[in-house]
Order: structure tokens, then C-alpha cells, then sequence
């Protein structure tokens, strides 16, 4: 290991805007590479209906990349309307034929049995995970691949005591959920939406996001090999289109959908006037807020684990900062030292931090809020740690004196992109943070527990965590307010979603 100690400080001057760069402060360790020779993957993937690997009806593929090298990992199968039907069927009649009269202890069993499944293979996910959508493999191994296996225990102990979740009322299943996710956490997502709908009786028609269908083609065979009833869980693939189709069957039940507020706000005009139920887990520009009582060191953490943590492809990501100013130098002198040693680099590798962009487009759309954030003024500052020459890969960026009217401070741009603010009072940073058309999270750091209290009350976000941040746990509910969406994933919550009275 040798330590490499440049720094040196760039001041230029880019459309009146000072964009500073600092060389990076970083130990140099050897590679450490997670072992792919243990997994499997095909050369192509069909749709997955009945418990079987089908060909579909277009005979249409296309292929899924690693983000990190550009190059094809398999091509996966576009489903049509025809498929979608094909497969809402087979859950339709999964779900009258058998799942919903089979005694609820029995469900729970398969679900524990997918669960421990996961278990098993969590080595083989977390690889497939980090190829196919640029996290890093600490990440997929240490969050992804583990919090998808407890949202299944989980929710495997609530199938049989449904009636003790909800007091005096008998909670039925509503039949068949559609249920669309998006790239940030492929798998994860995936358990999100099958564990509770699975435990109170429903059958699922799921379509993963098109830049990130492996694991949840992995996740098809471990459904296969669970014996799992054909037709209870179905896996389809393809991009807007196929899930557009889901949208609008009429055999949908329930859309249970994570992803943009712009796709969001149509499939809500699309089931407009349909008693199908809907869940809308959407967009964020969440607030990470450091009082000037906080522990500075351990909030510096948490605002870096906050928005570079998953490359800032989190929705509840800690994109907009505002520091009291009377810890404002200290705060950015030791945020900017910490950034140094962040190592952005192959997502295989276990000393990365931050691993490669989704997709070259959603690369362009950070660097597009890049230019932007420059031309509206603010001060854009990156270390310049290297960057692989292939790949998608963009250097974590601050964005300092910016104000509540600059578009990089209102629209999402998720990516490792933070922009800075401060306050003096308690009331101005609660009127800045909730100045958002958003509402999904929120970070407070202080040692008074009375300030946690009156802040968490007043800020209009689903989560609000004090003194951490990017904290999840099946047991706890998450979803949120305004253009952040409505209805609630996790915990008891979760379960509201997929019942009827
Ligand atoms: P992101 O910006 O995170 O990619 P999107 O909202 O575009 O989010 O995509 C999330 C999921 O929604 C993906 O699985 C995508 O294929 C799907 N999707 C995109 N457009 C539509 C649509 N019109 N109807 C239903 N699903 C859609």
C-alpha cells in the first residue's frame, strides 16, 4: 500500500462560475477483485410464465450491458401485449385456482423457502447485480443481496397472522398485482414488491427495469426451484412499453410501480377510472440537514453515504445539503478531505466506493445537470479522482453556493451530485427542505433530541432519519409524501397495499 499525496488546488473560471478541483488524497490499494467464475448466466433469457422459460410471441431481444465495461452480458426477451396477457393470465388463474385458497401457514412456507434461497445463492446475486447495474459489489453483497432475503423472512411470518395486523376487520387478497420497478436496486425492488403481496394471498406479474432484468431472472429460477404453484409469480421483461401493457390489463388488479414521477404521473392517468389499487413509489430530493450541535465527523459520513452511496441512484438520496453557517468551513473542509479518498472504479473491485452509472443515457443526464448547475452560477467542485476509460463513470461532484431557485437544487438529477445551502434557524432550513415538489426523505443531524422531534413533525418527507442516513430494515415502512408518491413498502404498512376488506 502506498499513499499518494497530491494535492492541488485548479481555480478556473468556466461562464462565471469558479469550478475548483482537488487532487485526490487516496491510498493506493492493490486490486481486489470479487471472483465471477462461480456464477451463471445464459446467453439469452426468455420470459418467465407458468414456472417456464418461454420464447416471446415477437421473438423480439434485446441486451442487457454491463455499465462498467460497455459490453453485452446476455439479451433478454421483449414481451408484447400478447405476453403481458399470457402472463396476467397465468396468474389469474394461479391466484383462483390455488394460491388464495391455500391456508395462509402454507404460504409462508414458500416464501421462507425463497428467502433462504436467496441465502444461499447471495454470493452468485451480488456478482450478477454489480455487472448489470454498476453498483458496487460491498453494496450488492452487503445491503442488496441481504435486505431482499429478510423482506422475504419477514413477510413469510406475517402470511398466517394477517388477522393480528389488522384489529377486527378480515383482510382478503386482492388477486392479481402488477407490480413495475426500476434500475437502482434490481433485486431489492423485486422483494419489495413480491414478499407482501405473495404473504396476504395475491399472485404478481413483475417487469424489471430493462437496463437491470438479471437478478431478477436469477430470482425466476430460485421461484422455479422453491416449487413454487406455476403461475404464482411471474417474470416479464421489456422496457415502457411491456410495462404499459401490464398497466392497462384489465385482469390487474393492483399496480404497484417504483420509478420516475414523470412515468408515475401517467399510469396514474392510465387507470384513471378503474378500481384497480395503486402504490406510486417516485422520485426525491432530499434534504440532509447538520445542525451546528451535530457530530461533525460522523454527519461528514453520513452526508457522503447519503448521496455518493449506490452513485447517488438512490431516491431517497441526500441530494440537497444545508449546513448551519456556523459549522459551514468545517463542514466543507472536512467534507472535501473525505471525498479525496473516495476510490470511483470497477464495481468488482472491493475498495470501490463508487461504482459505474446505470446507463450511458442516465450519464448524460447527470453531466447535462452538470453544465446546467455551472451556467446558473454555482461553484461546482470534484476531486479528480481517475476515471476507467471505459465505462460509465462520473467523479462525485459538490455544488456549492446554490440557492432554492437554481434547477440543481429542484429537479432530481440522480447521480453522485450534491448541492450545498445554509441557514441560521430552525424554521428557515424546515421552509427551505420542504420547498420541493418531493417528499420522500429526509437526514437531521444534532444532539438535541427535542430538535430531532420538532423537525421530524414539521418536514414533509415519508422518512426522516436522525443522526444517520440510507438506513433500511424490512420491518420499517417507506414511501412518500407529494410528488414523492403515496402508499407504503415495508413493515406492517407494506401490507395495506395488497388487502381488501
Ligand atoms: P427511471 O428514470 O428510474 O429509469 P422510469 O420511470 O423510466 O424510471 O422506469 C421505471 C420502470 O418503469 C422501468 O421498469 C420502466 O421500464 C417502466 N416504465 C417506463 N415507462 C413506462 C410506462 N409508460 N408505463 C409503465 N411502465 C413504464
Amino acid at each position: 500500500m502506498a499513499k499518494t499525496t497530491q494535492i492541488k488546488k485548479d481555480i478556473e473560471k468556466s461562464n462565471g462560475a469558479v469550478k475548483i478541483t482537488t487532487k485526490s488524497t487516496q491510498w493506493n490499494y492493490s486490486p481486489s477483485l470479487e471472483s465471477t467464475d462461480h456464477i451463471q448466466l445464459a446467453k439469452r433469457y426468455d420470459l418467465f410464465i407458468n414456472n417456464q422459460f418461454v420464447k416471446p410471441n415477437s421473438n423480439k431481444y434485446f441486451d442487457t450491458i454491463n455499465p462498467a465495461t460497455e459490453e453485452k452480458i446476455a439479451e433478454i426477451a421483449e414481451a408484447d401485449e400478447k405476453d403481458v396477457d399470457k402472463a396476467v393470465q397465468s396468474a389469474k388463474t394461479a391466484y383462483e385456482k390455488y394460491w388464495k385458497k391455500l391456508h395462509p401457514r402454507e404460504r409462508g412456507k414458500y416464501i421462507y423457502r425463497i428467502a433462504r434461497m436467496i441465502q444461499e445463492r447471495s454470493r452468485e446475486l451480488a456478482v450478477i447485480e454489480t455487472i448489470d447495474g454498476g453498483k458496487p459489489i460491498r453494496e450488492s453483497r452487503d445491503i442488496d443481496i441481504p435486505l431482499a432475503a429478510n423482506h422475504f423472512f419477514y413477510y413469510a411470518g406475517w402470511a398466517d397472522k394477517l388477522q393480528f395486523a389488522f384489529l377486527n376487520r378480515t383482510p382478503e387478497p386482492i388477486g392479481v398485482a402488477g407490480q413495475i420497478i426500476p434500475w437502482n436496486f434490481p433485486l431489492l425492488m423485486a422483494a419489495w414488491k413480491i414478499a407482501p403481496a405473495l404473504a396476504c394471498g395475491n399472485t404478481v406479474v413483475l417487469k424489471p427495469a430493462e437496463t437491470t432484468p438479471l437478478t431478477a431472472l436469477k430470482l425466476a429460477e430460485i421461484i422455479r426451484d422453491c416449487d413454487l404453484p406455476p403461475g404464482v409469480v411471474n417474470i416479464i421483461t421489456g422496457a415502457g412499453k411491456t410495462g404499459a401493457a401490464l398497466v392497462k390489463h384489465p385482469n390487474v388488479n393492483k399496480i404497484a410501480f417504483t420509478g420516475s414521477t414523470e412515468v408515475g404521473k401517467i399510469i396514474q392517468k392510465a387507470i384513471a377510472g378503474t378500481n384497480k389499487k395503486l402504490t406510486l413509489e417516485l422520485g426525491g430530493k432530499s434534504a440532509n440537514i447538520i445542525f451546528d450541535d451535530a457530530p461533525i465527523n460522523e454527519a461528514v459520513e453520513g452526508i457522503i453515504n447519503g448521496i455518493f452511496f449506490n452513485q447517488g441512484h438512490v431516491c431517497c438520496a441526500g441530494s440537497r445539503l444545508f449546513i448551519q453557517e456556523s459549522v459551514y468551513d468545517e463542514v466543507i473542509r472536512k467534507l472535501k478531505h473525505r471525498m479525496k479518498s473516495l476510490i470511483v472504479g470497477n464495481p468488482l473491485d472491493k475498495n470501490t466506493d463508487i461504482g459505474a452509472i446505470n446507463s450511458k443515457q442516465q450519464l448524460e443526464k447527470i453531466h447535462y445537470y452538470l453544465d446546467l448547475g455551472v451556467k446558473e452560477g454555482a461553484s461546482i467542485y470534484q476531486t479528480d479522482c481517475a476515471l476507467p476509460s471505459k465505462g460509465y463513470f462520473c467523479a462525485p461532484t459538490l455544488f456549492l453556493e446554490t440557492s432554492q431557485s437554481h434547477r440543481i437544487v429542484q429537479e432530481e438529477i440522480f447521480g453522485p451530485v450534491l448541492t450545498i445551502q445554509t441557514f441560521r434557524t430552525v424554521e428557515e432550513v424546515i421552509e427551505k427542505a420542504n420547498n420541493t415538489p418531493y417528499g420522500l426523505a429526509a437526514g437531521v443531524w444534532t444532539d438535541k433530541g427535542s430538535k430531532i422531534f420538532n423537525m421530524t413533525s414539521k418536514m414533509r418527507s415519508g422518512v426522516v432519519w436522525a443522526n444517520t442516513y440510507n438506513k433500511f430494515d424490512a420491518t420499517s415502512p417507506f414511501g412518500g409524501y407529494k410528488e414523492s408518491g403515496f402508499g407504503r413498502e415495508g413493515g406492517l404498512h407494506g401490507l395495506l397495499p395488497y388487502v381488501k376488506f
